[in-house]
């Protein structure tokens, strides 16, 4: 069965550009484009006394800030914002807290582990260079044609996200964060970004959650050019058992898709979506294989740069969890390419 059959939507249409929708009492939500494949992503506004706490930031450009002045205006009424958070350090949900948080004077809420990686990203820091990128790419057997797109597009977070904040809040794992007249608990995720903040209000029965579940898209899980041994499918599978565990008709606020009720049957898709996943991969590996090779496997369409970084990244996920499962093993050619075959 498709998402659309088993999950239930209470609210059909996102809410208009500039503009506010609430979906439980004290909580909106907003609605920013994105200049991606993945057009748009949902932002929330939390009540907070008389003013709001605001709830990731949408991409750093020049049509969300503009978004953004327009619900000052028509939604806010002068109203004081007092906290702004990043569920996670991805550039369209970061990219204008700098400018969020000076604006308002307010202190930005996020994990320590995303605050750092954001500030690394956009430093080229700690490894996150764009040579390490494309010899990583290259040694997993990415074409110099498609290499060549990734030396053309440089720095791409930092494009994205100009003035990250110098100072943070940090948030933990099962913090309770007073906000309103609710309480919202902390449950971090794993496998998506480096430590995600999922925010979940057990009195509204709403979890804000982010990209760590999405009622349409699979969250991408990616290994990374400083990580490469890393099993980041392996934390999100663990993860979503996680927010499975919530009551089955808490009201989920995705960062991307309509809001949905469902939250154990999308976990239950999304488990049985990698379970697939990886049983196709396997197959392809019979023979010995670099992921550039089985990208195809997972994608089966023309992909941009944008998309191949995603989608190298997606399949060498894929390809280190049946490494820590025992069913493949990863050697260095003569050539020196990376390929992967059964065990
Ligand atoms: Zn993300």
């Amino acid at each position: 069965m498709t998402p659309e059959q088993v999950l239930d939507y209470p609210f059909r249409h996102p809410p208009e550009p500039g503009t506010a929708l609430e979906v439980a009492p004290g909580v909106f939500w907003l609605r920013m484009p994105l200049p991606f494949a993945l057009d748009h992503i949902n932002l929330w506004l939390l009540d907070d006394g008389e003013a709001v706490a605001i709830v990731d930031s949408g991409i750093g450009n020049d049509a969300t800030r503009a978004l953004w002045e327009q619900v000052f205006a028509a939604e806010l009424g002068g109203r004081r914002v007092t906290r702004v958070f990043a569920t996670h350090c991805h550039p369209d949900h970061a990219g204008l807290a700098g400018w969020l948080t000076r604006k308002f004077d307010a202190p930005f809420l996020v994990s320590q582990a995303d605050y750092l990686t954001a500030h690394v990203w956009h430093d080229s820091a700690a490894g996150f260079t764009n040579e390490n990128l494309i010899a990583f790419l290259a040694e997993h057997g990415l074409d110099e044609a498609r290499l060549a797109g990734f030396r053309a597009r440089g720095n791409h977070y930092r494009r994205n996200v100009q003035d990250l904040p110098t100072r943070y809040r940090r948030l933990m794992d099962g913090d309770a964060i007073a906000i309103g007249a609710n309480v919202w608990r902390v449950i971090m995720g794993y496998g998506h970004a480096p430590e995600h903040a999922a925010l979940y209000s057990e009195r509204l029965g709403v979890l804000i959650s982010g990209d760590m579940i999405l009622p349409k898209i699979s969250t991408n899980v990616a290994v990374s050019s400083v990580e490469p041994d890393a099993d980041p499918l392996g934390l999100f599978l663990a993860s979503i058992a996680n927010y499975a565990r919530l009551p089955a008709d808490t009201l989920v606020l995705p960062s991307h898709g309509l809001p949905f009720r469902g939250l154990r049957e999308r976990a239950e898709q999304l488990v049985e979506h990698h379970r697939l996943r990886l049983a196709e991969l396997e197959e392809a590996c019979a023979t010995p294989k670099a992921a550039a090779e089985v990208i195809g496997t997972l994608f089966r369409r023309e992909l941009d740069t944008h998309q191949t970084f995603f989608a190298m990244g997606e399949t060498l996920a894929h390809l280190n969890y049946l490494v820590r499962a025992g069913t493949l093993a990863r050697a260095r050619g003569a050539d020196g390419i990376v390929r992967y075959g059964r065990t």
